[in-house]
């Protein structure tokens, strides 16, 4: 099936594309280069939440103590990009890209991330950061639901978490991080847990979001998939635009 490709596919005027769901499930790679393709900017908000790990992880502070995680995090110095062609994610003028990605903060990141201080300072920064690129693929976990309810399309990655830690896994034997499907998984299964049963913004998809399973898709299915659910969700006429 073809639909129609609607002007705003390939113009400047501002859109807003919201890409939630879990980890593993190709989610940055694909809403990168979907940003691409739409001409527009991309930001990684769970790269932010990230940063924030780190710096609560620099600071020495006990991940049980969500107060002083709040306080760790407070007037995070972040710098991110938005370019989907190249990343910039530093802390205090310091490019912690490669760092955010490693072991300590992945397993830290559910801790920090479910403190609502930590989110309400992330997401203010999210909605500006989305407002003033005015055209841009937002990718997280909350995007739809909380950050940009406005959103121009929706769309809710998933797939099982058995293909989402086998990809994992080949991404980490592919930058040197090792070979273990078994711990990939477990890890899989206890952030999804976490990320899900939080009390504050848990993961889910938002009532209006079109949900996509990459499961069995190639990463250009995908893809080719994504652009024409944003076409449809346009061509509906539900221009939602920035609220
Ligand atoms: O997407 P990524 O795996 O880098 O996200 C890391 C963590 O950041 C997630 O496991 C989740 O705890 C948190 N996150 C979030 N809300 C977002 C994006 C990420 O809570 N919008």
């Amino acid at each position: 099936m073809s639909i129609e490709i609607p002007p705003l596919m390939t113009g400047s005027e501002p859109l807003v594309v919201a890409m939630d769901g879990p980890s593993g499930t190709g989610k940055s790679s694909v809403s990168r280069r979907l940003a691409t393709r739409l001409g527009a900017r991309y930001l990684d908000t769970g790269a932010m939440y990230r940063v924030a790990t780190l710096r609560a992880l620099r600071g020495g502070v006990d991940l049980s103590d969500p107060v002083a995680i709040a306080v760790s995090v407070k007037d995070l110095p972040l710098t991110i990009g938005t370019d989907p062609s190249h990343e910039v994610i530093e802390l205090d003028g310091e490019d912690v890209s490669d760092e955010i990605r490693g072991d300590a903060v992945t397993k830290a990141v559910s801790a920090v991330s479910a403190v609502g201080d930590v989110r309400d300072q992330l997401v203010a920064l999210q909605r500006e950061i989305a407002a003033s690129a005015g055209r841009i693929v937002v990718e997280g976990r909350d995007i739809g639901t909380v950050v940009l309810p406005g959103a121009d399309a929706k769309i809710y990655l998933t797939a099982s978490a058995q293909a989402r830690a086998y990809r994992r896994n080949q991404q980490n034997i592919s930058e040197g991080r090792g070979d273990d499907y078994e711990a990939v998984l477990a890890d899989v299964q206890r952030r999804d847990n976490l990320d899900s049963t939080r009390a504050v913004s848990p993961l889910r998809p938002a009532s209006d979001a079109v949900l996509v399973d990459t499961s069995d898709l190639t990463r250009d299915q995908v893809i080719d998939e994504l652009y024409q659910v944003v076409a449809q969700c346009i061509s509906s006429g539900d221009r939602r635009g920035l609220r």
